[in-house]
């Protein structure tokens, strides 16, 4: 089964304006050149409008990096799928560790967030992974067998769902697993997603890796047989490092 590489740039807290806007018209002129792979940029909210105009003619789509999974209504603070969708949003992250460890976000709440977000015809990049004390401990395939379990709504497909497997001790710390560390967790978790959708939506749908992912190691990770593509954050927030991942591993 073909599955083509998601290339998924997660911006964080990170960008104004004028940079954030100058960031969103490179990726989408430069996206012009390469067709082998897909790209996703999550800007901050407060750029999305301005992102949508800059990606205009291009294929990169738009995504957010976390949603509330009430339509509307008192939530301060917080946007709806539907406030998303309006936007242009195509896809939106949900459980990134730093949401799960900043605001206390169960698997339970990933979960009705990634519901929430497919029913207004939005992908859900659904987030999990193991930390270090928990890697030591020998339970990482046990950690991300109960976050797929807990987080992955039931009826997803692989139309409307994406994982993203980053192991918290190696996001932004320049740390990362082996290949054969991230083929064995990418493996397992396609079997316990066998096991909770169908086999032939397990077949389908896009494990990204994420943790670390730079141009120079890009290409270990993305060849790797259910590696669909990358979640990337520090290395999203400069045009050429973005691009050098896509380019030096799919296209
Ligand atoms: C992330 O936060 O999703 C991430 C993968 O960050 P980095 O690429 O900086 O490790």
């Amino acid at each position: 089964m073909e599955r083509r590489l998601l290339i998924a740039g997660n911006w964080k807290m990170n960008g104004l304006s004028k940079d954030g806007l100058e960031l969103a018209k490179g990726v989408a002129s430069e996206s012009k050149k390469l067709d082998k792979c897909d790209f996703l940029i999550c800007p901050p909210f407060t750029l999305i409008a301005a992102a949508k105009k800059a990606l205009r003619g291009s294929k990169v789509a738009l995504g957010a990096q976390d949603v509330h999974f009430a339509e509307k209504g008192a939530h301060t603070g917080d946007i709806s799928p539907l406030m998303l969708k309006d936007l242009g949003c195509k896809f939106v992250i949900v459980g990134h560790s730093e949401r799960r460890a900043d605001h206390g976000e169960s698997d339970e709440l990933v979960c009705k967030k990634a519901k929430a977000a497919q029913e207004q015809g939005l992908t859900a990049v659904i987030c999990i992974g193991e930390t270090d004390e928990q890697r030591t401990a020998g339970k990482t395939i046990e950690v991300c067998t109960k976050q797929i379990l807990g987080s992955v709504p039931e009826k997803s497909t692989y139309r409307n769902t994406v994982i993203a497997y980053e192991p918290v001790w190696a996001i932004g710390s320049g740390k990362t697993p082996t290949p054969a560390e991230v083929e064995e967790v990418h493996a397992a978790v396609r079997k316990v997603l066998a096991k909770k959708l169908t086999k032939a939506q397990a077949a389908k749908i896009r494990i990204l890796y994420g943790g670390s992912v730079k141009p120079n190691n890009a290409k270990e990770f993305l060849s790797l047989e259910d590696v669909d593509g990358a979640l990337v954050g520090g290395a999203s927030l400069k045009v050429a490092d973005f691009m050098a991942i896509a380019t030096n591993s799919c296209c």
